[in-house]
Protein backbone atom coordinates (compact mmCIF):
# COMPACT_ATOMS: atom_id res chain seq x y z
CA UNK A 1 0.00 0.00 0.00
CA UNK A 2 1.32 3.37 -0.45
CA UNK A 3 1.31 5.96 2.20
CA UNK A 4 1.30 9.70 0.95
CA UNK A 5 4.25 11.67 1.95
CA UNK A 6 4.29 15.25 2.55
CA UNK A 7 8.00 15.30 3.62
CA UNK A 8 10.19 16.12 1.04
CA UNK A 9 13.20 16.06 2.68
CA UNK A 10 14.28 12.49 1.39
CA UNK A 11 13.61 13.58 -2.61
CA UNK A 12 15.88 16.55 -2.13
CA UNK A 13 18.34 13.90 -0.99
CA UNK A 14 17.89 12.27 -4.22
CA UNK A 15 17.86 14.76 -6.22
CA UNK A 16 21.49 15.56 -5.15
CA UNK A 17 23.80 18.58 -6.38
CA UNK A 18 26.65 19.58 -8.48
CA UNK A 19 24.65 21.44 -11.55
CA UNK A 20 22.39 24.36 -11.92
CA UNK A 21 19.32 22.23 -13.35
CA UNK A 22 19.41 20.18 -10.15
CA UNK A 23 19.62 23.49 -8.16
CA UNK A 24 16.83 24.94 -10.26
CA UNK A 25 14.34 21.42 -9.24
CA UNK A 26 15.33 21.76 -5.91
CA UNK A 27 14.93 25.26 -5.15
CA UNK A 28 11.35 24.61 -6.78
CA UNK A 29 10.31 21.21 -4.69
CA UNK A 30 11.35 23.64 -1.61
CA UNK A 31 9.19 26.21 -2.74
CA UNK A 32 6.17 24.33 -3.66
CA UNK A 33 6.37 21.97 -0.52
CA UNK A 34 3.60 23.07 1.32
CA UNK A 35 1.11 23.15 -1.71
CA UNK A 36 1.99 19.35 -2.26
CA UNK A 37 1.40 18.95 1.39
CA UNK A 38 -2.33 20.10 1.32
CA UNK A 39 -2.85 18.66 -1.70
CA UNK A 40 -1.89 15.07 -0.44
CA UNK A 41 -4.20 15.76 2.43
CA UNK A 42 -7.02 16.44 0.19
CA UNK A 43 -6.49 13.61 -2.10
CA UNK A 44 -5.90 11.27 0.59
CA UNK A 45 -9.17 11.79 2.06
CA UNK A 46 -10.88 11.45 -1.44
CA UNK A 47 -8.78 8.08 -1.81
CA UNK A 48 -9.55 6.28 1.68
CA UNK A 49 -10.81 3.43 0.15
CA UNK A 50 -9.01 2.67 -2.39
CA UNK A 51 -6.26 0.18 -2.12
CA UNK A 52 -3.18 1.96 -3.74
CA UNK A 53 -0.48 -0.09 -4.54
CA UNK A 54 3.18 0.73 -4.12
CA UNK A 55 5.37 0.88 -7.49
CA UNK A 56 9.00 0.20 -7.71
CA UNK A 57 9.66 3.32 -10.08
CA UNK A 58 12.98 4.62 -11.64
CA UNK A 59 13.04 8.00 -13.19
CA UNK A 60 15.85 8.14 -15.90
CA UNK A 61 16.21 12.15 -17.08
CA UNK A 62 18.00 11.33 -20.00
CA UNK A 63 18.76 15.25 -20.99
CA UNK A 64 20.64 16.26 -17.97
CA UNK A 65 22.65 12.82 -17.88
CA UNK A 66 26.47 13.96 -19.44
CA UNK A 67 26.00 11.17 -22.03
CA UNK A 68 23.87 13.28 -23.72
CA UNK A 69 25.54 16.54 -23.89
CA UNK A 70 23.34 18.21 -21.18
CA UNK A 71 22.92 21.18 -23.06
CA UNK A 72 20.45 22.55 -20.57
CA UNK A 73 22.14 23.13 -17.30
CA UNK A 74 24.36 25.60 -18.17
CA UNK A 75 21.65 27.63 -19.87
CA UNK A 76 19.10 27.42 -16.79
CA UNK A 77 20.52 30.83 -15.59
CA UNK A 78 20.77 32.14 -19.19
CA UNK A 79 17.52 32.09 -20.13
CA UNK A 80 17.46 29.04 -21.76
CA UNK A 81 14.51 26.64 -21.68
CA UNK A 82 12.90 26.00 -18.27
CA UNK A 83 9.44 23.97 -18.52
CA UNK A 84 11.30 20.88 -19.25
CA UNK A 85 13.44 21.69 -15.79
CA UNK A 86 9.44 22.50 -14.12
CA UNK A 87 7.89 19.71 -15.22
CA UNK A 88 10.81 17.12 -14.05
CA UNK A 89 10.66 18.77 -10.92
CA UNK A 90 7.21 17.89 -10.39
CA UNK A 91 6.92 14.59 -12.02
CA UNK A 92 9.59 13.86 -8.75
CA UNK A 93 7.75 15.76 -6.59
CA UNK A 94 4.18 13.76 -7.94
CA UNK A 95 5.28 10.59 -7.48
CA UNK A 96 6.99 11.17 -4.25
CA UNK A 97 4.04 12.46 -2.60
CA UNK A 98 2.11 9.57 -3.67
CA UNK A 99 4.39 7.43 -2.02
CA UNK A 100 5.97 4.93 -4.22
CA UNK A 101 9.14 3.66 -3.77
CA UNK A 102 11.73 6.11 -6.00
CA UNK A 103 14.80 5.80 -7.62
CA UNK A 104 16.16 8.71 -9.82
CA UNK A 105 18.95 8.68 -12.04
CA UNK A 106 20.71 11.73 -13.72
CA UNK A 107 23.81 9.57 -15.65
CA UNK A 108 24.30 6.51 -17.09
CA UNK A 109 26.39 4.89 -13.95
CA UNK A 110 23.53 5.36 -11.89
CA UNK A 111 21.41 4.03 -14.87
CA UNK A 112 23.28 0.82 -14.92
CA UNK A 113 23.47 0.76 -11.12
CA UNK A 114 19.74 0.43 -10.65
CA UNK A 115 19.25 -1.52 -13.10
CA UNK A 116 21.64 -4.11 -12.25
CA UNK A 117 23.45 -3.94 -16.25
CA UNK A 118 27.18 -3.86 -15.85
CA UNK A 119 29.14 -0.88 -16.86
CA UNK A 120 30.62 -0.81 -19.85
CA UNK A 121 30.33 0.23 -23.51
CA UNK A 122 28.09 -1.92 -25.57
CA UNK A 123 24.54 -3.27 -24.98
CA UNK A 124 24.55 -5.74 -21.76
CA UNK A 125 21.33 -7.63 -21.89
CA UNK A 126 19.48 -7.25 -17.81
CA UNK A 127 19.15 -10.88 -17.39
CA UNK A 128 16.61 -11.12 -14.00
CA UNK A 129 13.91 -9.31 -13.71
CA UNK A 130 13.01 -5.90 -14.36
CA UNK A 131 13.81 -4.35 -10.95
CA UNK A 132 10.88 -1.99 -11.13
CA UNK A 133 7.33 -2.16 -12.17
CA UNK A 134 7.82 1.57 -14.03
CA UNK A 135 10.19 3.24 -15.54
CA UNK A 136 9.93 7.34 -16.51
CA UNK A 137 12.58 8.60 -18.90
CA UNK A 138 12.53 10.72 -22.25
CA UNK A 139 13.87 10.42 -25.76
CA UNK A 140 17.44 10.58 -25.22
CA UNK A 141 16.92 8.15 -22.17
CA UNK A 142 15.01 5.49 -24.34
CA UNK A 143 18.03 5.67 -26.59
CA UNK A 144 20.99 5.22 -23.83
CA UNK A 145 18.73 1.99 -22.83
CA UNK A 146 18.64 0.74 -26.13
CA UNK A 147 22.22 0.99 -26.36
CA UNK A 148 22.78 -0.79 -23.02
CA UNK A 149 20.01 -3.60 -22.22
CA UNK A 150 19.67 -4.03 -25.84
CA UNK A 151 17.66 -6.80 -26.75
CA UNK A 152 16.33 -6.98 -23.00
CA UNK A 153 14.74 -3.75 -23.17
CA UNK A 154 11.88 -4.83 -26.17
CA UNK A 155 10.81 -7.08 -23.54
CA UNK A 156 10.31 -4.62 -20.85
CA UNK A 157 9.52 -1.89 -22.49
CA UNK A 158 5.89 -1.97 -21.50
CA UNK A 159 6.76 -0.48 -18.12
CA UNK A 160 8.14 2.90 -20.02
CA UNK A 161 7.01 6.11 -19.93
CA UNK A 162 7.71 8.46 -22.09
CA UNK A 163 8.23 11.97 -21.01
CA UNK A 164 7.58 14.08 -24.19
CA UNK A 165 6.80 17.59 -25.20
CA UNK A 166 5.32 18.09 -27.61
CA UNK A 167 3.54 14.68 -28.41
CA UNK A 168 3.85 11.69 -30.85
CA UNK A 169 1.28 10.68 -32.96
CA UNK A 170 0.74 7.33 -33.63
CA UNK A 171 1.44 7.11 -37.23
CA UNK A 172 5.18 8.16 -36.09
CA UNK A 173 5.57 5.58 -33.38
CA UNK A 174 5.20 2.70 -35.82
CA UNK A 175 7.76 1.72 -37.32
CA UNK A 176 7.43 0.05 -40.00
CA UNK A 177 4.80 1.97 -40.85
CA UNK A 178 6.69 5.45 -40.57
CA UNK A 179 9.10 4.16 -43.17
CA UNK A 180 6.58 3.02 -45.60
CA UNK A 181 4.10 6.30 -45.52
CA UNK A 182 6.75 8.76 -44.59
CA UNK A 183 6.57 9.06 -41.06
CA UNK A 184 10.01 9.05 -40.24
CA UNK A 185 11.37 11.60 -38.16
CA UNK A 186 14.61 11.40 -35.48
CA UNK A 187 12.86 11.00 -32.45
CA UNK A 188 9.78 8.32 -33.47
CA UNK A 189 9.58 4.70 -34.16
CA UNK A 190 10.21 2.96 -30.82
CA UNK A 191 6.29 0.76 -31.08
CA UNK A 192 5.46 2.00 -28.06
CA UNK A 193 1.67 2.39 -27.73
CA UNK A 194 0.51 5.63 -27.91
CA UNK A 195 -0.39 6.40 -24.34
CA UNK A 196 2.90 5.74 -23.22
CA UNK A 197 4.09 8.82 -24.37
CA UNK A 198 3.30 11.48 -22.23
CA UNK A 199 2.77 15.43 -22.67
CA UNK A 200 3.03 18.30 -21.16
CA UNK A 201 -0.16 19.92 -22.45
CA UNK A 202 -3.34 17.20 -23.66
CA UNK A 203 -2.22 18.04 -26.53
CA UNK A 204 -3.18 14.79 -28.69
CA UNK A 205 -4.99 12.05 -26.39
CA UNK A 206 -3.14 9.31 -28.48
CA UNK A 207 -0.66 10.18 -25.96
CA UNK A 208 -1.52 10.18 -22.31
CA UNK A 209 -1.26 13.75 -20.24
CA UNK A 210 1.38 14.36 -17.30
CA UNK A 211 1.72 17.86 -17.39
CA UNK A 212 2.91 19.73 -14.04
CA UNK A 213 1.83 22.38 -11.72
CA UNK A 214 1.69 26.31 -11.28
CA UNK A 215 1.02 27.94 -8.02
CA UNK A 216 -2.50 28.14 -6.46
CA UNK A 217 -3.78 31.21 -4.60
CA UNK A 218 -5.90 31.38 -1.36
CA UNK A 219 -8.58 33.78 -1.57
CA UNK A 220 -7.22 36.14 0.78
CA UNK A 221 -3.96 36.46 -1.82
CA UNK A 222 -6.86 36.38 -4.57
CA UNK A 223 -8.84 39.45 -3.50
CA UNK A 224 -4.76 41.12 -2.33
CA UNK A 225 -3.75 40.50 -6.26
CA UNK A 226 -6.95 41.87 -7.51
CA UNK A 227 -7.05 45.31 -5.36
CA UNK A 228 -2.89 45.70 -6.41
CA UNK A 229 -3.08 45.14 -10.35
CA UNK A 230 -1.84 48.24 -12.21
CA UNK A 231 -4.06 48.30 -15.03
CA UNK A 232 -0.88 49.78 -17.60
CA UNK A 233 1.20 47.09 -17.14
CA UNK A 234 2.34 44.42 -19.15
CA UNK A 235 5.06 41.75 -18.95
CA UNK A 236 6.56 40.32 -22.00
CA UNK A 237 6.59 36.54 -22.28
CA UNK A 238 10.16 35.48 -23.60
CA UNK A 239 13.42 35.06 -21.77
CA UNK A 240 15.57 35.25 -24.48
CA UNK A 241 16.37 38.51 -26.53
CA UNK A 242 15.60 36.41 -30.02
CA UNK A 243 12.21 36.00 -29.27
CA UNK A 244 12.09 39.87 -29.24
CA UNK A 245 13.28 40.38 -33.03
CA UNK A 246 11.36 42.26 -35.30
CA UNK A 247 8.53 43.03 -32.99
CA UNK A 248 9.21 46.50 -32.62
CA UNK A 249 5.57 47.39 -34.47
CA UNK A 250 3.73 45.45 -31.52
CA UNK A 251 5.95 46.91 -28.53
CA UNK A 252 5.20 50.22 -30.02
CA UNK A 253 1.97 50.23 -30.01
CA UNK A 254 1.49 48.74 -26.79
CA UNK A 255 3.61 51.21 -25.33
CA UNK A 256 1.73 54.01 -26.33
CA UNK A 257 -0.69 52.45 -23.21
CA UNK A 258 1.06 50.31 -21.00
CA UNK A 259 4.39 50.04 -19.10
CA UNK A 260 6.38 47.05 -20.48
CA UNK A 261 8.26 44.57 -18.65
CA UNK A 262 10.30 42.10 -19.74
CA UNK A 263 12.89 39.27 -18.25
CA UNK A 264 15.15 39.01 -20.52
CA UNK A 265 18.65 37.43 -20.07
CA UNK A 266 21.48 39.52 -20.74
CA UNK A 267 25.08 39.33 -18.95
CA UNK A 268 27.12 42.86 -19.14
CA UNK A 269 25.15 45.32 -22.37
CA UNK A 270 21.37 45.18 -22.77
CA UNK A 271 19.83 43.80 -25.99
CA UNK A 272 19.55 45.55 -28.59
CA UNK A 273 16.50 43.97 -29.29
CA UNK A 274 14.79 45.26 -26.66
CA UNK A 275 13.61 49.18 -26.82
CA UNK A 276 14.77 51.05 -24.23
CA UNK A 277 11.55 52.01 -22.94
CA UNK A 278 10.83 48.62 -21.98
CA UNK A 279 12.01 47.89 -18.42
CA UNK A 280 14.25 44.83 -18.48
CA UNK A 281 14.49 42.70 -14.89
CA UNK A 282 16.92 40.36 -16.31
CA UNK A 283 16.19 36.43 -15.76
CA UNK A 284 14.71 36.28 -12.75
CA UNK A 285 14.09 33.24 -9.80
CA UNK A 286 10.55 32.01 -10.31
CA UNK A 287 9.64 33.47 -7.17
CA UNK A 288 10.19 37.13 -8.01
CA UNK A 289 8.48 36.33 -11.45
CA UNK A 290 5.65 35.46 -9.64
CA UNK A 291 5.52 38.64 -7.84
CA UNK A 292 5.87 40.44 -11.20
CA UNK A 293 3.06 38.43 -12.59
CA UNK A 294 1.21 39.72 -9.72
CA UNK A 295 1.17 43.27 -10.49
CA UNK A 296 1.00 43.37 -13.78
CA UNK A 297 -2.44 43.13 -15.55
CA UNK A 298 -1.09 41.81 -19.46
CA UNK A 299 1.04 38.82 -20.24
CA UNK A 300 1.78 39.26 -24.21
CA UNK A 301 3.33 36.48 -26.45
CA UNK A 302 4.61 37.35 -29.97
CA UNK A 303 4.50 33.88 -31.14
CA UNK A 304 7.78 32.09 -29.45
CA UNK A 305 8.10 29.83 -27.17
CA UNK A 306 5.54 27.34 -27.88
CA UNK A 307 3.28 26.24 -25.16
CA UNK A 308 5.51 26.97 -22.26
CA UNK A 309 4.44 26.69 -18.08
CA UNK A 310 4.43 30.62 -17.91
CA UNK A 311 1.35 31.49 -19.59
CA UNK A 312 -0.48 29.30 -16.62
CA UNK A 313 1.60 30.75 -14.34
CA UNK A 314 -0.02 34.59 -15.26
CA UNK A 315 -3.34 33.61 -15.85
CA UNK A 316 -2.97 32.18 -11.94
CA UNK A 317 -1.80 35.24 -11.05
CA UNK A 318 -4.55 36.98 -12.35
CA UNK A 319 -2.86 38.13 -15.77
CA UNK A 320 -4.71 38.36 -19.15
CA UNK A 321 -2.88 36.62 -21.50
CA UNK A 322 -2.65 37.80 -25.13
CA UNK A 323 -1.15 36.00 -27.77
CA UNK A 324 -1.21 35.90 -31.83
CA UNK A 325 -3.18 33.39 -33.65
CA UNK A 326 -1.35 31.29 -36.03
CA UNK A 327 -3.01 31.58 -40.02
CA UNK A 328 -2.07 28.91 -41.03
CA UNK A 329 -1.21 27.00 -38.21
CA UNK A 330 2.04 26.11 -37.08
CA UNK A 331 2.94 22.75 -37.80
CA UNK A 332 6.25 20.15 -38.84
CA UNK A 333 4.99 20.64 -42.33
CA UNK A 334 5.89 24.29 -41.93
CA UNK A 335 8.05 25.04 -38.99
CA UNK A 336 11.31 24.83 -38.55
CA UNK A 337 10.72 24.33 -34.73
CA UNK A 338 8.21 21.48 -35.34
CA UNK A 339 9.60 20.35 -37.94
CA UNK A 340 11.07 16.33 -37.56
CA UNK A 341 9.11 15.74 -34.66
CA UNK A 342 6.85 12.89 -34.28
CA UNK A 343 3.50 14.74 -34.87
CA UNK A 344 1.33 17.05 -37.68
CA UNK A 345 -0.54 18.66 -34.71
CA UNK A 346 -1.31 22.29 -35.85
CA UNK A 347 -0.38 24.78 -33.84
CA UNK A 348 -3.29 27.12 -34.37
CA UNK A 349 -1.48 30.24 -31.53
CA UNK A 350 1.77 30.18 -29.57
CA UNK A 351 -0.60 28.39 -26.58
CA UNK A 352 -3.49 26.45 -27.98
CA UNK A 353 -4.55 24.99 -24.62
CA UNK A 354 -4.46 28.51 -23.04
CA UNK A 355 -6.77 29.38 -26.29
CA UNK A 356 -8.96 26.23 -26.21
CA UNK A 357 -9.02 25.37 -22.55
CA UNK A 358 -8.85 28.21 -21.19
CA UNK A 359 -9.81 31.40 -23.35
CA UNK A 360 -11.65 34.64 -22.60
CA UNK A 361 -11.69 36.27 -20.48
CA UNK A 362 -8.43 35.21 -19.41
CA UNK A 363 -7.06 34.35 -22.98
CA UNK A 364 -7.19 36.54 -25.87
CA UNK A 365 -6.20 34.92 -28.83
CA UNK A 366 -5.86 37.85 -32.08
CA UNK A 367 -4.43 38.41 -35.27
CA UNK A 368 -1.29 40.17 -34.30
CA UNK A 369 -0.77 41.47 -38.25
CA UNK A 370 -4.68 43.56 -37.61
CA UNK A 371 -2.96 46.49 -35.75
CA UNK A 372 -6.57 48.38 -35.50
CA UNK A 373 -7.40 44.68 -33.70
CA UNK A 374 -4.27 45.05 -31.73
CA UNK A 375 -4.84 48.44 -30.57
CA UNK A 376 -8.36 47.98 -29.43
CA UNK A 377 -7.91 44.52 -27.86
CA UNK A 378 -4.97 46.25 -25.13
CA UNK A 379 -7.73 48.93 -24.91
CA UNK A 380 -10.30 46.56 -24.06
CA UNK A 381 -7.44 44.59 -21.48
CA UNK A 382 -6.88 47.78 -19.81
CA UNK A 383 -10.95 48.32 -19.31
CA UNK A 384 -11.64 44.41 -17.76
CA UNK A 385 -11.09 42.88 -14.53
CA UNK A 386 -10.07 39.17 -14.45
CA UNK A 387 -9.69 36.83 -11.56
CA UNK A 388 -6.75 34.57 -11.04
CA UNK A 389 -7.76 31.60 -12.54
CA UNK A 390 -6.04 27.47 -12.89
CA UNK A 391 -7.59 24.93 -14.13
CA UNK A 392 -7.61 22.04 -12.06
CA UNK A 393 -5.65 19.95 -13.71
CA UNK A 394 -2.82 21.87 -13.41
CA UNK A 395 -2.94 22.33 -9.40
CA UNK A 396 -1.04 20.08 -7.35
CA UNK A 397 -4.11 18.23 -6.12
CA UNK A 398 -5.49 17.38 -10.08
CA UNK A 399 -1.43 16.34 -11.05
CA UNK A 400 -1.67 13.85 -8.00
CA UNK A 401 -4.95 12.54 -8.43
CA UNK A 402 -4.00 12.05 -12.90
CA UNK A 403 -0.84 10.73 -12.17
CA UNK A 404 -2.52 8.31 -9.03
CA UNK A 405 -5.09 7.44 -11.69
CA UNK A 406 -2.65 6.21 -14.38
CA UNK A 407 -0.30 4.55 -12.35
CA UNK A 408 -2.96 2.36 -11.19
CA UNK A 409 -4.83 1.99 -13.81
CA UNK A 410 -2.81 2.03 -16.65
CA UNK A 411 -1.62 -1.38 -18.16
CA UNK A 412 0.32 -1.78 -21.14
CA UNK A 413 2.24 -5.33 -20.70
CA UNK A 414 -0.95 -7.78 -19.49
CA UNK A 415 -2.35 -9.19 -23.26
CA UNK A 416 -5.64 -7.06 -23.57
CA UNK A 417 -8.77 -9.23 -23.30
CA UNK A 418 -9.79 -11.83 -26.21
CA UNK A 419 -12.11 -9.28 -27.70
CA UNK A 420 -16.22 -9.89 -26.49
CA UNK A 421 -17.71 -12.52 -27.98
CA UNK A 422 -19.64 -11.36 -31.20
CA UNK A 423 -23.18 -12.33 -31.31
CA UNK A 424 -26.50 -10.49 -32.05
CA UNK A 425 -28.06 -10.04 -28.44
CA UNK A 426 -25.07 -8.10 -27.11
CA UNK A 427 -25.40 -6.17 -30.86
CA UNK A 428 -28.59 -5.20 -30.22
CA UNK A 429 -28.25 -4.34 -26.14
CA UNK A 430 -25.18 -2.45 -26.22
CA UNK A 431 -25.49 0.35 -28.87
CA UNK A 432 -28.39 2.82 -27.77
CA UNK A 433 -29.17 5.36 -30.21
CA UNK A 434 -29.83 8.89 -28.88
CA UNK A 435 -32.32 10.15 -30.48
CA UNK A 436 -30.96 13.23 -33.02
CA UNK A 437 -27.79 12.66 -33.43
CA UNK A 438 -25.12 10.44 -34.87
CA UNK A 439 -23.81 9.54 -31.35
CA UNK A 440 -24.24 6.24 -29.93
CA UNK A 441 -23.53 5.48 -26.54
CA UNK A 442 -22.70 1.99 -26.49
CA UNK A 443 -23.85 0.71 -22.21
CA UNK A 444 -21.34 -1.59 -20.99
CA UNK A 445 -24.62 -4.01 -20.33
CA UNK A 446 -22.49 -5.18 -16.85
CA UNK A 447 -20.45 -6.87 -18.68
CA UNK A 448 -17.23 -7.31 -17.22
CA UNK A 449 -14.53 -6.55 -19.95
CA UNK A 450 -11.11 -5.00 -17.88
CA UNK A 451 -10.55 -1.85 -19.63
CA UNK A 452 -9.42 1.24 -18.68
CA UNK A 453 -11.13 4.10 -18.72
CA UNK A 454 -14.51 1.79 -18.86
CA UNK A 455 -16.38 0.89 -21.39
CA UNK A 456 -18.84 2.72 -19.91
CA UNK A 457 -17.56 5.99 -21.23
CA UNK A 458 -17.79 4.73 -24.73
CA UNK A 459 -19.59 6.93 -26.78
CA UNK A 460 -19.23 6.05 -30.87
CA UNK A 461 -19.01 8.78 -33.57
CA UNK A 462 -18.67 8.97 -37.25
CA UNK A 463 -15.91 11.68 -37.97
CA UNK A 464 -17.14 14.12 -40.95
CA UNK A 465 -14.94 13.40 -44.29
CA UNK A 466 -11.47 15.36 -43.53
CA UNK A 467 -12.29 15.38 -39.71
CA UNK A 468 -10.25 13.82 -37.35
CA UNK A 469 -11.55 11.84 -33.96
CA UNK A 470 -9.85 14.09 -32.27
CA UNK A 471 -12.13 17.28 -34.06
CA UNK A 472 -15.04 14.98 -33.95
CA UNK A 473 -15.12 13.91 -29.86
CA UNK A 474 -14.14 17.60 -29.41
CA UNK A 475 -17.51 18.64 -31.35
CA UNK A 476 -19.68 16.31 -29.50
CA UNK A 477 -17.97 18.16 -26.64
CA UNK A 478 -16.17 14.38 -25.54
CA UNK A 479 -12.21 13.89 -26.42
CA UNK A 480 -11.48 10.57 -28.36
CA UNK A 481 -9.74 8.07 -26.12
CA UNK A 482 -7.73 5.56 -28.18
CA UNK A 483 -7.89 3.13 -25.18
CA UNK A 484 -11.30 1.95 -26.53
CA UNK A 485 -10.63 1.29 -30.10
CA UNK A 486 -10.76 -1.75 -29.50
CA UNK A 487 -14.34 -2.13 -29.06
CA UNK A 488 -15.16 -0.07 -32.16
CA UNK A 489 -13.14 -1.74 -34.76
CA UNK A 490 -15.54 -3.97 -35.81
CA UNK A 491 -17.74 -4.12 -38.89
CA UNK A 492 -20.81 -3.83 -36.84
CA UNK A 493 -19.83 -0.12 -35.81
CA UNK A 494 -20.48 0.73 -39.52
CA UNK A 495 -24.24 -0.74 -39.19
CA UNK A 496 -24.96 0.96 -35.97
CA UNK A 497 -23.69 4.23 -37.57
CA UNK A 498 -25.83 3.36 -40.29
CA UNK A 499 -23.14 2.95 -42.51
CA UNK A 500 -23.56 0.59 -45.56
CA UNK A 501 -20.82 -1.43 -46.20
CA UNK A 502 -20.05 -3.10 -49.62
CA UNK A 503 -17.00 -4.64 -49.09
CA UNK A 504 -14.84 -4.88 -45.69
CA UNK A 505 -10.91 -4.74 -45.70
CA UNK A 506 -8.51 -5.07 -43.04
CA UNK A 507 -5.43 -2.88 -42.92
CA UNK A 508 -2.62 -0.86 -41.40
CA UNK A 509 -3.84 2.45 -41.94
CA UNK A 510 -3.35 5.08 -39.08
CA UNK A 511 -6.99 6.77 -40.47
CA UNK A 512 -9.14 3.34 -39.90
CA UNK A 513 -11.40 2.09 -38.73
CA UNK A 514 -12.63 4.21 -41.21
CA UNK A 515 -15.70 4.34 -43.98
CA UNK A 516 -15.20 5.44 -47.60
CA UNK A 517 -18.99 7.20 -48.57
CA UNK A 518 -17.24 6.81 -52.44
CA UNK A 519 -16.71 3.21 -52.76
CA UNK A 520 -19.05 2.12 -49.51
CA UNK A 521 -15.85 0.60 -48.34
CA UNK A 522 -15.73 -0.14 -44.47
CA UNK A 523 -11.94 0.12 -43.44
CA UNK A 524 -10.56 -2.24 -40.41
CA UNK A 525 -7.79 -1.31 -38.40
CA UNK A 526 -5.09 -4.15 -38.72
CA UNK A 527 -2.76 -3.30 -36.44
CA UNK A 528 -3.49 -2.06 -32.97
CA UNK A 529 -0.46 0.16 -32.27
CA UNK A 530 -1.85 2.23 -35.18
CA UNK A 531 -5.05 3.07 -33.52
CA UNK A 532 -5.10 7.06 -33.63
CA UNK A 533 -7.26 9.75 -32.52
CA UNK A 534 -5.31 12.30 -34.58
CA UNK A 535 -5.21 11.87 -38.22
CA UNK A 536 -7.50 12.73 -41.25
CA UNK A 537 -8.13 12.43 -44.63
CA UNK A 538 -11.02 13.69 -47.10
CA UNK A 539 -11.68 10.25 -48.39
CA UNK A 540 -12.70 9.19 -45.25
CA UNK A 541 -15.31 9.35 -42.80
CA UNK A 542 -13.49 7.53 -39.17
CA UNK A 543 -14.94 5.53 -36.44
CA UNK A 544 -13.87 7.60 -33.21
CA UNK A 545 -14.16 6.56 -29.60
CA UNK A 546 -14.92 9.06 -27.82
CA UNK A 547 -15.26 9.26 -23.86
CA UNK A 548 -16.70 11.90 -21.48
CA UNK A 549 -14.35 13.49 -19.23
CA UNK A 550 -14.45 15.63 -16.02
CA UNK A 551 -14.04 19.27 -16.30
CA UNK A 552 -11.02 20.43 -15.32
CA UNK A 553 -9.43 16.96 -15.53
CA UNK A 554 -9.68 15.84 -19.12
CA UNK A 555 -7.59 13.12 -18.56
CA UNK A 556 -9.91 11.06 -16.65
CA UNK A 557 -13.66 10.22 -17.16
CA UNK A 558 -16.50 10.76 -15.06
CA UNK A 559 -16.06 6.74 -13.79
CA UNK A 560 -12.34 7.04 -14.00
CA UNK A 561 -11.54 7.57 -10.20
N1 LIG B 1 10.90 31.77 -15.62
C1 LIG B 1 11.73 32.22 -14.62
N2 LIG B 1 12.26 33.47 -14.72
C2 LIG B 1 12.00 34.30 -15.75
C3 LIG B 1 11.16 33.82 -16.79
C4 LIG B 1 10.63 32.55 -16.68
O1 LIG B 1 11.97 31.51 -13.65
O2 LIG B 1 12.52 35.42 -15.76
C5 LIG B 1 10.31 30.42 -15.48
C6 LIG B 1 8.81 30.46 -15.44
O3 LIG B 1 8.37 30.63 -14.13
C7 LIG B 1 8.39 29.12 -16.03
C8 LIG B 1 9.65 28.59 -16.68
O4 LIG B 1 10.60 29.63 -16.58
O5 LIG B 1 7.97 28.22 -15.04
C9 LIG B 1 9.46 28.18 -18.11
O6 LIG B 1 9.00 29.24 -18.82
P1 LIG B 1 8.53 29.30 -20.33
O7 LIG B 1 7.04 29.29 -20.38
O8 LIG B 1 9.23 30.46 -20.92
O9 LIG B 1 8.95 27.94 -21.02
P2 LIG B 1 10.32 27.43 -21.66
O10 LIG B 1 10.36 27.98 -23.04
O11 LIG B 1 11.40 27.93 -20.79
O12 LIG B 1 10.21 25.95 -21.62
Amino acid sequence: QAVFQSDIGALLEQVGTGKESLSFMKRRMRRMAAQWASAARRLDDRLRSFWREQKRILVHVGFLTEESGDVFSPKVLKGGPLGEMVQWADILTALHVLGHDLKISFSLKELHGFLGVPPGRGSCPLTGPLPFDLIYTDYHGLQQMKQHMGLSLRKHKCHIRVIDTFGTEPAYNHEEYAILHGFRTNWGYWNLHGQQYMTMFPHTPDNSFMGFVAEELNETEKQNIQRNKVNNMAVVYGKEANMWKGKEKFLAILHRYMDIHGTVYYETQRPPEVPAFVKNHGLLPQQELQQLLRQAKLFIGFGFPYEGPAPLEAIANGCIFLQPKFNPPHSSLNHDFFRGKPTSRKVSSQHPYAEQYIGRPHVITIDFNNSEEFDATIREIMRINVEPFLPYEYTCEGMLERVHAYIQNQDFCSPEDPFPPLNSSWLSSPFVLLPNSSILTWASNGSSYASWPPLSALHLLASLEGESCVEACQGAELICEPALYRFINIKEAFSALELQCDGVESQMNHLFPAFSAEHAECGLQQDPLLFSCAGSSAKYQRLCPCRDYRIGQVALCRDCL
